[in-house]
């Protein structure tokens, strides 16, 4: 077996890594995801928008795509190279929903005037996404969702609320999983749209997270008017098209096994400053950089998975799911090996790591929900994956 990278692969790590090297300003200490740029939209939104239209304009957010929509048809791993690298640099631009999981949806999902009109502008990191899924009633269980869509004439219109919805403070787009068919069994009866979010009748409101950060929001629909030219793949399929939107959301479209490398690394750095070490992190910190490893090599099979065209669902969330848990073990050590200092945070000129470790402390919880629970991802493996019978 060959786990090398080929040679077009290291040199695009290269290349990929010099340039946001030179993008970035020297003195960035952006403490938090490079993918959550939307937690300090008001501070890093404007850099994480020119930042995509640069890699836009090198054709790095559509590098996976058909060469007919302006891509390269190249692997995902060239994506997660991608990812690897922003993270590391901790630089913002990469839009995960835009380009993580709602382009390759409308590839696979989308008519050729929807892809036409929204892959372009996903291309060139014009606009930014967000998804409008869950709901107050409906999280694990999404097809509980209540939010209707009504047809009249040429439009549906919709109403109802969403919540926990990343971003839609700075995003430009959203998709929404509406009821359309009130009387189908309840799977049966959604459909997926895409929606402008200055639409009138769109209300954001934000919601504080754990961590004291504004990245989610409730989203109000009243008498939403969407043409029906924005349902994807027909109405009352949304289903099916939620269900490859989330195929993509665990495989390639959040690297989380990166986040938890890269903080990790911050944390060793750290510790080889410190006097002394107390055997027991010696052998947790050696132990976690092995789960680094692992969870890196489960990403990347989903997404090797995914260039072969072979259903990769279970193995998606085996990815997700170890990456998320890692994340919040890394997190966890950070505060142990910091000790008392793991307390303090930005702002402080005592704190260790620029005050990252509280807040990665806690925005780590969400890890395991967010994108789907690790006990969803655990039944599907179940299920899927091993063919166990349903409970
Ligand atoms: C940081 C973050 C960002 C998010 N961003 C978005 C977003 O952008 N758009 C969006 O639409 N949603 C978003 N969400 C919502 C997310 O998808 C939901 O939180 C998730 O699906 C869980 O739903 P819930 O919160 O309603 O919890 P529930 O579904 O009520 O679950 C509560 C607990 O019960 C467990 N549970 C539920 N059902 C089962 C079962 N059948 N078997 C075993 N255990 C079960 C769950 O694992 C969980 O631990 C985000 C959430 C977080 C934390």
């Amino acid at each position: 077996m060959d786990f090398a990278f080929s040679s077009e692969q290291e040199a695009f790590r290269n290349e990929a890594g010099d340039f946001i090297k030179k993008e970035v300003p020297s003195e960035w200490r952006w403490r938090r995801y490079a993918f959550d740029f939307y937690s300090h939209y008001d501070e890093v939104g404007s850099f994480a928008r020119a930042m995509a239209r640069k890699l836009g304009a090198k054709g790095w957010l559509s590098l996976t795509w058909p060469e007919e929509y302006g891509g390269r048809n190249a692997s995902p791993i060239f994506q997660l190279i991608l990812a690897e690298e922003l993270e590391y640099h901790r630089c913002p631009g990469f839009d995960i929903f835009g380009v993580g999981m709602i382009a390759p949806t409308l590839i696979r999902f989308a008519s050729e005037e929807q892809k036409r009109e929204h892959l372009t502008r996903i291309a060139k990191g014009e606009i930014l996404w967000c998804e409008c899924l869950s709901e107050p009633g409906a999280g694990s269980d999404l097809a509980s969702l209540e939010t209707q869509a009504t047809g009249d004439g040429d439009y549906f219109v919709i109403n109802g609320q969403k919540a926990w919805t990343s971003g839609a403070h700075g995003a430009d787009w959203c998709i929404v999983l509406a009821r359309t068919g009130r009387d189908l069994p309840r799977h049966k009866g959604l459909s997926f749209f895409l929606v402008d979010l200055k639409t009138p009748g769109i209300t954001i409101s934000p919601i504080v997270n754990m961590a004291g950060d504004h990245e989610f929001n409730e989203v109000f629909f009243d008498d939403v008017r969407v043409p029906k030219r924005n349902v994807v793949g027909g109405e009352n399929q949304g289903w099916y098209v939620t269900m490859g939107l989330l195929s993509f959301e665990r495989a390639t479209a959040v690297p989380l096994y990166a986040v938890a490398r890269r903080y990790l690394e911050d944390v060793l750095q750290y510790a080889r400053q410190t006097k002394s070490l107390h055997p027991v992190l010696r052998h947790r910190l050696s132990e976690l950089i092995i789960q680094c490893e692992i969870g890196r090599l489960l990403t990347y099979r989903a997404a090797w998975m995914q260039e072969k065209g072979m259903p990769f669902d279970p193995e998606a969330a085996m990815a997700k799911l170890y990456a998320a848990e890692l994340n919040q073990r890394v997190a966890a050590i950070g505060m142990e090996v910091l000790g008392l200092y793991s307390g303090l945070t930005e702002g402080s000129k005592w704190a260790p790591l620029d005050g990252r470790a509280p807040w990665h402390y806690l925005r780590s919880i969400g890890n395991t929900l967010e994108m789907g629970s690790s006990e969803i991802d655990r039944d599907m493996i179940a299920s899927r994956g091993l063919g166990l019978p349903r409970r």
